[in-house]
């Protein structure tokens, strides 16, 4: 199985924004912020009782998957928890969860990032070492300069497994940072260590975890030899007082979680723990800082800002600087980035997205950009009436269970409690959308997947190759299909889909 992508069929999940660990369902005075556009805000916001607004996230327990695939999803606006793969309904949901990445170039080294890493400096080496002869913008050389000299703080990356020493600062963490008292040796595994990836990932060799526990020393251009997930352990004087949990991508370091020692608060580790791995980002070689998702309106959030950063337009696959996108995305607003000129008729085109390299949108200013989401989303965008043709398409000629899907559904109505009982919606932003589906279909371009796809039903255990899409149960077909327009077709080609007859 290794190089497969084996994932159980994705499915749609939601719940109250009640349940939203960001907004809580609540903005406060600012209700239209609940929505991602202001024609929905405009058309519901005094149906507000009678309409559930949910928390809206698709994904697919994944049981293998190497690095580069995980990279590429990363650079899609997937994020994983433990073994759960997971984007964001950006349409649906009450929060606006953009994925955002830096590099250490990009870091405006403000007095309070340049006190935290003086001090920090200070605190490990006594104040013996030459670090504040460097200048205080240069956060990578003080901080490799101050841990080079320091005999009471050392950190050690280690394949990302359970020991008690960790689990007891992650409860003393989530206790007394986040009220949390529901944890367990078990939710703690599920979290931090359990992951999709492969032995070989996980565990590495001694010789690339060698390398990696002596990144300052790393020569410009040595290429890092460890890709996979891993727990960075602080030692204060051999005490464990924060671990940073990490996938290490081929194109950069995604931040996953960061634990610390709540008797350590005066060190500014979280702050801390951001610069460090920009710094071991510049020493290693390695080009990107991920970390994770940006809210706008979420002050819990919104200071990833402050490391300079890029933001994931999701329906090109591409980058754009943040401070120029702003004003579009203020107030919890959705953007896709599209020429002034340029007449939106149908949802974007997709279909590469699995293969693009990390673009990001040009900078010159010979093109003007505009925010496109009313257009393609609004009340009055095109993307609702050209799904519909499609979905009818789709089931009458191919026999997928595609259904029309009315514009009112965006929201359900609180007494109707129906939580998307068709999976998928047929219209989300970042997927595949279905008329590119449908000329998947119409060109014949889905019997690529013959005899590569696999297909596992649990009931049965059999595990088969496609052999003939079209003669495939509807329930297949529209599996299938779920699996090409969250993560690609050239994904969906080394996948093995695990499904059940039943669910
Ligand atoms: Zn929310």
């Amino acid at each position: 199985m290794s190089g497969r992508f084996v994932i159980w069929a994705p499915s749609m999940h939601s719940e109250p924004a009640a349940k939203c660990g960001y907004c809580h369902g609540n903005k406060g005075e600012n209700k239209d912020q609940l929505f991602a556009l202001d024609s929905w805000a405009h058309r519901y916001m005094d149906k507000m009782d009678a309409i559930e607004i949910e928390n809206c996230t698709m994904g697919s327990f994944v049981e293998h998957m190497d690095m580069d695939t995980y990279d590429r999803l990363c650079n899609m606006g997937f994020r994983r928890s433990g073994k759960f793969l997971y984007k964001v309904d950006p349409l649906r949901n009450c929060c606006r969860l953009y994925t955002i990445r830096t590099t250490p170039r990009e870091v405006a080294m403000t007095k309070e990032l340049k006190k935290c890493v003086s001090r920090f400096a200070n605190r490990i080496t006594g104040g013996d070492c030459c670090s504040a002869a460097l200048p205080s913008s240069d956060f990578v050389g003080r901080i490799v300069d101050a841990e080079l000299n320091s005999k009471a703080f050392h950190t050690r990356f280690e394949p990302a497994l359970y020991s008690d020493e960790k689990y007891q600062l992650f409860v003393k963490y989530q206790e007394n940072v986040h009220q949390d008292y529901k944890n367990s040796p078990k939710s703690f595994k599920r979290f931090l260590c359990d992951t999709p990836f492969g032995p070989e990932e996980v565990l590495g060799t001694q010789e690339s975890w060698e390398q990696l526990n002596n990144w300052q020393s790393m020569k410009p251009g040595e290429k890092l030899k460890h890709v996979g997930p891993a727990h960075e352990c602080y030692y204060h004087e051999d005490k464990l007082i924060a671990i940073a949990v990490s996938d290490i991508l081929p194109s950069g370091i995604s931040s996953v979680y960061f634990i610390w020692d709540p008797d350590y608060s005066k060190w500014s580790l979280g702050k801390l723990s951001a610069l460090r791995d920009l710094a071991i980002i510049q020493k290693t070689n390695l080009q990107y800082y991920y970390l994770g998702y940006y809210i706008q309106d979420c002050p819990k959030m919104n200071y990833k800002a402050n490391y300079g950063a890029e933001i994931l337009d999701v329906c090109h696959g591409k980058y754009i600087p943040l401070k120029s996108i702003e004003n579009m995305i203020s107030r919890g607003k959705l953007f896709v980035l599209g020429e002034k000129k340029a007449k939106v008729s149908k949802e974007l085109y997709l279909a590469d997205t699995d293969t693009r390299k990390l673009l990001s949108f040009p900078t010159d200013n010979a093109v003007k950009y505009k925010n496109i989401a009313e257009e393609i989303y609004g009340a009055e965008g095109c993307a609702f009436e050209s799904a519909n043709e499609s979905a009818l398409e789709l089931k009458e000629l191919y026999g997928i269970p595609y259904e029309e899907e009315d514009l009112d559904t965006i929201y359900h109505l609180k007494e109707q409690n129906t939580h998307f009982p068709s999976g998928i919606p047929n219209v989300v932003p970042g997927l595949l959308p279905l008329w590119e589906l449908l000329d998947i279909m119409q060109s014949g371009k889905i019997t690529d997947l013959e005899g590569k796809l696999l297909l596992f039903e649990i009931e049965t255990e059999g595990i088969r190759l496609l052999m003939n899409f079209y003669n495939e149960p509807p329930t297949v077909k529209k599996r299938i299909c779920d699996v090409i327009r969250l993560f690609g077709f050239e994904t969906c080609m080394k996948a093995v889909i695990l499904y059940s007859e039943q669910m």
